[in-house]
């Protein structure tokens, strides 16, 4: 056990989006019962890439004792997940639709909306 930043999540605000499930690197987070949850502590590195993309604020970082980070059971767990379609939320770029399966999307937050775009995207956003 360790005191140290993990992902907390609000349930009183999760809608149940399943947003944050992909840019968990580690498959930490999933849908339980309609809302999202770290499924074991040892899975989240408190990272935190998934507070961005939520769109009502459920995700937040705390600072708590819990058991330590583990790579090892991360890579178990990424095993075990693989091609699992409770984990498989494919996103698509918010302004021209193609998938993150076909192009590297970024996530966004514009005017209170979560969004993701794609690459070819994003310069017509920043240049206008
Ligand atoms: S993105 Fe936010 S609202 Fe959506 S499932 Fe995750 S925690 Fe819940």
């Amino acid at each position: 056990m360790k005191k140290r930043k993990i992902v907390k999540i609000n349930e009183e605000l999760c809608t149940g989006c399943g947003k944050c499930v992909s840019p968990c690197a580690e498959g930490a987070i999933q849908l339980v019962d309609g809302k999202a949850r770290v499924l074991r502590d040892e899975l989240c590195d408190g990272a935190g890439f998934c507070l961005g993309v939520c769109p009502t604020g459920a995700l937040t970082i705390e600072e708590r004792v819990t058991e330590e980070f583990d790579e090892q059971a991360v890579h178990e767990h990424k095993q075990a997940i693989a091609g699992r379609p409770e984990y498989a939320h494919i996103m698509k770029c918010s302004l021209c639709g193609i998938s993150e399966n076909d192009r590297p999307l970024l996530p966004l937050k514009s005017k209170g909306e979560s969004e993701w775009v794609c690459v070819r995207c994003l310069p017509g956003l920043i240049h206008g």
